[in-house]
């Protein structure tokens, strides 16, 4: 028999009204604003009601470097909600928004896949309930209003040629990189530099995904430096006045979205920060509001475990005051294969020898994450052909390493593939084991905690910055910056900067190209390596062969 596409399955899905899933995790009718008959809203009003309620568990689900083979973060995640919910715990999962440009690159949805999704899964790969709209238009606005105060008389004596704050929008397209604006005459404005990003880029999207509610989105979104005055004084969006218009358009964006899992299991999707420039994981409202509401709530952070669980524990859980009872590490026999040298096209065939060599990617992530104090548990995610001894060399890795590895079938069999896990996590989380603390304390300066990352996390022995960019750091040192944490961006398939060397290697050594600050959703970016704030399309999109069919149904999207 044909194995089914993610879409097909989804198309499958026996789906209850919004309003039955609310009702599971005690939302009434009225407090939730369906947009259709699947997807709602959570009102603001009910999320604040919550706050005096105790918090259930947060689990999260990270993984080792990304590869080509594939690892199914956003699966297990799913297929862990459904699997302790199938347990007779009460669960939920939170994940992050998709962004619509890359939808049309390359084939690949945000929604987990096989039969561990969350649906309805074209609405979230695509136009959802429009938050990403709202981020655009919002960014825009700004960005719009920046222009605008030049253009009559630049009473803030901004100087055009350092305007900071750029343009967004959600597609893919390399064309609006670099601009330039306001060409055209007087009636144009200035002519000046600009570009575009791809809206997950946009600090307001970090933004929106750490403000716990609208009055601390307003504050921080007047807090963007949006320009430099000629004696390099910033200049605040709070400055231009767009902070309050903002904050308008996005009211309903803040909300989180609810759906349901295959298994009709409910699920948060809400935000979707860029993993590189920003800290990649959905929105700390949603993860709150799960704990408020549930025992257990899984949830996900972008690419390997070096950066994106980094991230989740140093920016997230500390500004959010959130804290992990346990981790689930997800890692592949292919994936283990391809750090052990095997390549892409001999994936197929069975080779213990580079999965024992190749677990060494995984050990590094297992010894980082206890670093932080939390249990750390890996989910070998089963392919179907992973072989018998292929599984028992990483189950025996893994035990030697101190942790229990555990094969789990969600992928192909739903929740009954991954009771096991469940289980696991939830005798593991009992046992109360957990001391989570974030790598480096608010008072270490700041070029000190990018060292921190890069020799505990990464095992660089050195750190290059320039001249250059130690005086920025101490600058906003002695802005009252200082405290922020660090947020780096750098390649996800490698422990260092190089994105073909796979394994555990050490004694590497990382240079810092440029850093900027995010004043607004809070953390300083430090840029080690080239990082794109603008994806182009591939040669072949998929944007040439998705089309509706007779019936009105979206064909070729995943
Ligand atoms: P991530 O969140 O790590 O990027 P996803 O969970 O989104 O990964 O999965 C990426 C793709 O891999 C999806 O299309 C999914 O269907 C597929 N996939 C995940 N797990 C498996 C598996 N065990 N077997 C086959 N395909 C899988
Ligand atoms: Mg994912």
């Amino acid at each position: 028999m044909a194995v089914k596409t993610d879409i097909q399955i989804a198309r499958e899905a026996s789906k209850l009204s919004i309003q039955e899933i609310g009702k599971k995790v005690g939302i009434d009718e009225k407090s939730l604003v369906p947009y259709g008959h699947d997807k709602a809203k959570v009102s603001a009003e009910f999320i604040k009601q919550q706050a005096g309620k105790p918090d259930g568990k947060l689990i999260l689900v990270t993984a080792i470097n990304p590869t080509p083979a594939g690892e199914g973060k956003t699966t297990t995640t799913v297929g862990l909600g459904d699997g302790f919910n199938a347990i007779g715990k009460k669960a939920m999962i939170c994940i992050r928004e998709a962004s619509l440009g890359p939808c049309f690159g390359m084939k690949g949805g945000a929604a987990g896949g096989g039969y561990a999704q969350v649906v309805p899964m074209e609405d979230m790969n695509l136009h959802f309930t429009g938050d990403f709209h709202a981020i655009t238009s919002a960014h825009n606005l700004l960005s719009a209003m920046i222009d605008n105060h030049i253009y009559w008389g630049n009473e803030l004596q901004i100087d055009s040629r350092r305007v900071v704050w750029r343009r967004v929008m959600d597609m893919n397209d390399r064309a609006l990189r670099q601009i330039t604006a306001s060409l055209g005459g007087a009636t144009n404005g200035y002519p000046s530099e600009s570009g575009f990003d791809i809206t997950v880029a946009s600090e307001v999207m970090a933004i929106l995904c750490l403000a716990n509610d609208l009055e601390d989105l307003e504050k921080r979104l007047g807090d963007i430096i949006v320009a430099y005055r000629r004696d390099k004084t910033p200049v605040y969006c709070r400055d231009i006045k767009a902070d309050g218009a903002m904050t308008v358009l996005l009211k309903d964006a803040m909300q989180p979205n609810l759906v349901q899992t295959l298994e009709n299991n409910p699920a948060f999707v809400h935000g979707g920060p860029f993993a590189n420039i920003a800290h990649g994981c959905n929105s700390v409202i949603a993860t709150r509001t799960a704990l408020k509401l549930a025992d257990y709530v899984v949830t996900e952070a972008g690419f390997g475990a070096d950066l994106g669980a980094e991230k989740f524990l140093n920016i997230k859980c500390r500004k959010a005051g959130l804290a992990p009872a346990a981790v689930v590490l997800v890692a592949t026999v292919r994936a283990m294969k391809m750090n052990g040298g095997v390549t892409k096209g001999e994936l197929d065939q069975e080779n213990v020898e580079a999965v024992k060599s190749g677990c060494a990617n995984l050990g590094r992530h297992m010894e980082n994450i206890k670093q932080f104090g939390v249990p750390v548990i890996v989910a070998i995610n089963h392919f179907t052909l992973d072989t018998e001894a292929e599984i028992a060399a990483v189950k025996a890795y893994v035990s030697e390493h101190g942790s229990e590895a555990i094969v789990c079938k969600h992928w192909a069999s739903g929740s009954a593939g991954i009771k096991e896990l469940a289980t696991r996590v939830v005798e593991t989380v009992e046992k109360d084991e957990a001391r989570f603390e974030p790598l480096y304390p608010d008072e270490m300066s700041l070029m000190q905690k990018i060292e921190t990352i890069c020799t505990r996390i990464y095992r660089a022995d050195e750190v290059v910055a320039d001249k250059a960019i130690r005086t920025q750091l101490k600058a906003w040192e002695k802005a009252g910056y200082g405290h922020l944490p660090i947020c780096i961006a750098k390649t996800q398939y490698s422990f260092t900067i190089d994105p073909e060397r796979r394994g555990a290697p050490e004694g590497h050594s990382v240079p810092i190209r440029e850093v900027r600050l995010s004043a607004g959703a809070g953390f300083i970016v430090a840029i080690c390596g080239a990082i794109m704030t603008m994806p182009g399309l591939p040669r072949v999109p998929s944007a040439e062969v998705i089309r509706l069919d007779s019936e009105g149904q979206i064909e070729g999207l995943f």
